[in-house]
């Protein structure tokens, strides 16, 4: 593993959370294992991943948090957002409804989480343009509106997803240090 034998300076708790079916999961282990996995049963019950990166010259480590289907009953406890630094909400591109349900996982999250939480709001599913019914520009505008960070990602592809933690993760560096 990258930096093993390095010492850590930072654990970030970052939270994954959106409606059921959007691709957490499988953004979740882009990011962690660079894995895509097709049977996507297998990620249930895991609770958080890890991977540590440097950013500006620290070690830190992202402990990722999935939700593990909780909600599929909206029953995500305040334990899971306990001490996150981050988020992402994560909508699919091909999916208006859990687009038209992200503010709703916004206020729940700000209600829970720290004030100061960095979120970013993720359009996955980016591979299936033909099957796009979210335009970008609608998730632009409430992201500005919003105060949150936006990216279009692929899981399948790996698109942006990287990309789009290191740049969360950057952010919650900005607000600790
Ligand atoms: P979760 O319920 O939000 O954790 O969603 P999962 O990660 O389990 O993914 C739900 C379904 O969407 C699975 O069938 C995945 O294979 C599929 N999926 C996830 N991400 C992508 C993506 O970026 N592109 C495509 N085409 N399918 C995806
Ligand atoms: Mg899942």
């Amino acid at each position: 593993r990258e930096n093993m034998h390095e010492k850590i300076d930072y654990v970030f708790k970052v939270v994954v959370i959106g409606d059921s079916a959007v691709g957490k999961s499988q953004m979740l282990s882009r990011f962690a294992k660079n894995e895509f996995c097709f049977d996507s049963k297998s990620t249930i019950g895991v609770e958080f991943q890890t991977r540590t990166v440097t950013i500006n010259d620290k070690v830190i480590k992202a402990q990722i948090w999935d939700t593990a289907g909780q909600e599929r009953y909206r029953a995500v406890t305040s334990a899971y957002y306990r001490g996150a630094l981050g988020a992402m909400v994560v909508y699919d591109i091909t999916k208006r409804q859990s687009f038209d349900h992200v503010a709703r996982w916004v206020d729940e999250l700000r209600a829970q989480a720290d004030s100061s939480v960095v979120i970013m709001l993720i359009g996955n599913k980016g591979d299936l343009v033909e099957q796009r019914v979210v335009h970008a520009e609608d998730a632009v505008e409430f992201a500005e509106d919003q105060g949150l960070f936006f990216s279009e990602t692929s899981a399948l592809s790996g698109e942006n997803v990287e990309t789009a933690f290191f740049k969360l993760l950057e952010q919650i560096h900005r607000v600790v240090s």
